[in-house]
Parts: C-alpha cells; sequence; structure tokens
C-alpha cells in the first residue's frame, strides 16, 4: 500500500470509512502476497510515481477568475459534421442547447462561462493504458464505442479532430470541475459524464473516464481523500466502478435501470450501494427510492466531494432509459442531490451525463433555473 493511502487510513476518522479502507489493505495485501510481488509491487510504485507526475504537472487546473462562474462549456463540446451526430440517438448538440437556453433567458451571462482546456494524452494516461489510447487511432473502434457505423470508414485524423477532440474538451471540463467546486461549493460541467469507459475500455457513446480522471486528479491536487459518486443516469456506471473496484477513498451510489445495457456483472459487484430500479418505474416511485437512498449513503459514507452523474435519460420517453420520471420529477431529483451536498457542506461536481432527446437539454436549463431560484447555486456573476 502507498505511504499516502497509509497516511489517509490513519486519518480518517469515520468508523464506517475506516471498515472500508480496511478491506481496501486487506484486498491489496492478498494481492501482494501472490507470487512475484516484489516485482509487481515495484512497477505499481513505478506506475504511481508517474501518475502522480502527470497530474502535479497537467495544465487543467488553470486559474479562473472571480467574475466567473461554475459553468464549464465550450463550444468545442458539440459534435456535429457531415450528419454523423444524426446517426445516434444522442443529441449531440444538447450541451450548446443548455447554454443558450439560459443565456438567451437571461439566467447566464455568456461572458462568465467557464472555459476548460482539452485533456491532453498525458492527462488521460492517469487513468488510461496507452494500449487503450492507441486504440482510438482505429476509426473501427471508434465506431464501435460511438455507437455509430459510418465512423468506422472515415479517416482516423477526421475522427481525432471532429469526434474525440470535442470528447477530449469536455473531459478537460469534468477534470476543472473539480477544482471549480472546491473553490465555490459547486461546479456545473455542461457535458462530459463517460461513465461506460474505464482505464482499458470504452462503450456505450463513452471514449473517455472523464469520471475517474476527476477524481485522480482531486485526490492529488485538491488534497481531497474521499469522494462519493452518485450516479443517476438510467444506465449502470460501470466504468468508474470498474476503475474504483478495490478503492476505499471512493464510495459509489448506483441507481440504475437493471434491465438495460450495459448488464456488466462484474462491476456491479463494485457498487458500494445499488439502488436497481425496473423499465416503467415512474416518478413519485423514483423519487421516494431516492430519498431513501441519499439517506442510507448519509450514514455510510462522509465525503469530502460528490461527483453527480446526472443523466436525463430517466426522462419519459428516452429511447434508451426505460424509466417514466416526468420533466419536473428531474428538476426535483437534481435539487435533492444539491440539498445533500449542501447539507454536509461538500463540495459537488455535476455532470450531464446521458440523455437522448431533444426535451433534455430543456429540463437541464430548468433543472439549473430551478437550482438558482431555490438558492442552491448562485449563477448571476459578478
Ligand atoms: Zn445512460
Amino acid at each position: 500500500m502507498p505511504v499516502y493511502q497509509m497516511q489517509r487510513l490513519l486519518l480518517s476518522s469515520h468508523s464506517k470509512d475506516r471498515r472500508i479502507y480496511s478491506e481496501s489493505l486487506h484486498q491489496r495485501s492478498l494481492a501482494m502476497s501472490s507470487s512475484s510481488s516484489s516485482s509487481s509491487s515495484a512497477a505499481q510504485t513505478d506506475a504511481e510515481t508517474l501518475r502522480l507526475k502527470r497530474i502535479n504537472s497537467s495544465k487543467l487546473y488553470l486559474h479562473v477568475i472571480p467574475s466567473k462562474v461554475p459553468i464549464i462549456y465550450s463550444s468545442y463540446y458539440d459534435i456535429s459534421f457531415l450528419g454523423i451526430e444524426k446517426l445516434h440517438p444522442f443529441d449531440s448538440s444538447k450541451w450548446g442547447r443548455i447554454c443558450r437556453f439560459l443565456i438567451s433567458e437571461g439566467y447566464l451571462d455568456k461572458n462568465s462561462i467557464v472555459e476548460p482546456l482539452e485533456a491532453t494524452t498525458d492527462d488521460l494516461l492517469v487513468v488510461h493504458t496507452e494500449a487503450y489510447l492507441n486504440s482510438l487511432k482505429n476509426s473501427v473502434n471508434v465506431a464501435m464505442i460511438t455507437e455509430v457505423p459510418p465512423i468506422a470508414i472515415l479517416p482516423n485524423c477526421l475522427v481525432q479532430t471532429k469526434v474525440l477532440y470535442p470528447l477530449r474538451r469536455q473531459v478537460g471540463g469534468t477534470i476543472l470541475a473539480a477544482k471549480l467546486a472546491k473553490d465555490r461549493g459547486w461546479a456545473f460541467n455542461v457535458g462530459g459524464g463517460f461513465h461506460h469507459c474505464c482505464s482499458g475500455r470504452g462503450g456505450g457513446f463513452c471514449a473517455f473516464a472523464d469520471i475517474s480522471l476527476c477524481i485522480h486528479f482531486a485526490f492529488v491536487r485538491l488534497n481531497i481523500s474521499r469522494v462519493m459518486i452518485v450516479d443517476l443516469d438510467a444506465h449502470q456506471g460501470n466504468g468508474h466502478e470498474m476503475d474504483f473496484a478495490d478503492d476505499g477513498r471512493v464510495y459509489i451510489l448506483d441507481m440504475y435501470n437493471h434491465e438495460i445495457y450495459p448488464f456488466d456483472m462484474t462491476a456491479r459487484s463494485y457498487i458500494k450501494q445499488k439502488v436497481e430500479v425496473a423499465t416503467g418505474t415512474t416518478t413519485d416511485e423514483y423519487l421516494k427510492e431516492l430519498d431513501k437512498a441519499l439517506e442510507v449513503a448519509r450514514g455510510n459514507f462522509a465525503p469530502e466531494l460528490v461527483v453527480y452523474n446526472a443523466g436525463t435519460d430517466i426522462l419519459d420517453g428516452d429511447p434508451l432509459g426505460g424509466l417514466k420520471v416526468s420533466p419536473d420529477g428531474v428538476v426535483q431529483r437534481d435539487e435533492k442531490v444539491f440539498r445533500f451536498a449542501r447539507e454536509g457542506n461538500i463540495p459537488l461536481v455535476m455532470v450531464a451525463s446521458g440523455g437522448y432527446m431533444k426535451t433534455s437539454a430543456r429540463v437541464i436549463a430548468d433543472s439549473i433555473i430551478n437550482l438558482s431560484k431555490k438558492g442552491l447555486i448562485d449563477i448571476a456573476g459578478r
């Protein structure tokens, strides 16, 4: 076990945290006792040193002037060329539309939005394997990950600039969001939430593991050692679950429709708090389950950062989510999570994640407006 993790174990005062740390320590010590343990632990130390170096030399934690609000977006986020955006049921311009609603209705000044940098290859290697990143140089692989078959026949240079570059900007946004959340109490990356991607595998439109990256940066640059992921996208978040499989620093509350993609049973076994809902679950049932789940989570773990994956594919009518939550139900859901964080005085990162209908952008904008009206966020700017 690396020294810094041991220090965190000793510093942790929360009894249930200690239990999770002990389990993690036990698992790690079992792994260490296997054959070739000395060479593998040396390799682990080298990998950890390289990871720290990459995180500390990253430019993604840029300085944000006080007049900006912690809403992160770049026009580079939106994917649209040659009509490929129409080939996936995903509204790939929803990120820009969310901001345009807020700006045109006078809730947000466009000059107060924070523009993130692109996550570089070195940034991505903090979590991803080189082999995985190299696999994205093959358009066929990108087509499978994004579920847009025609991408397979495009030259990879086009795929890099028109598909992967926007996603890398969104990853930069999610990573930066943790820094802003620590400074301001909350931050919303109007993009990201690629929760099906882990270090060595993409899928379900998710090419980069932005949530895992965000958390690793926060561990090192923000001196945070306990993170709660609240994943309320309709799908199971198997990417971050694989990445933090035996990591006691991360508590995962995942509420998802268990009858749809990804059916990842291995990842499921790593969820600390699993709430499975069935196809057809209605608004009232959903919100009742969420109230119970947040109460349990509050008792189980004391996070220093909440990462909220706020997919809107729980909306009634979504072609992939299978749930029947109303637009107002989504607004109430987001308010509950923000209140949960506010009551515990915990910085909160929100990412947009899935949501496959044209109406998703409107609902997300309405939710931001509601949070502002309820005094849970301040987007007025200075
Ligand atoms: Zn989803």
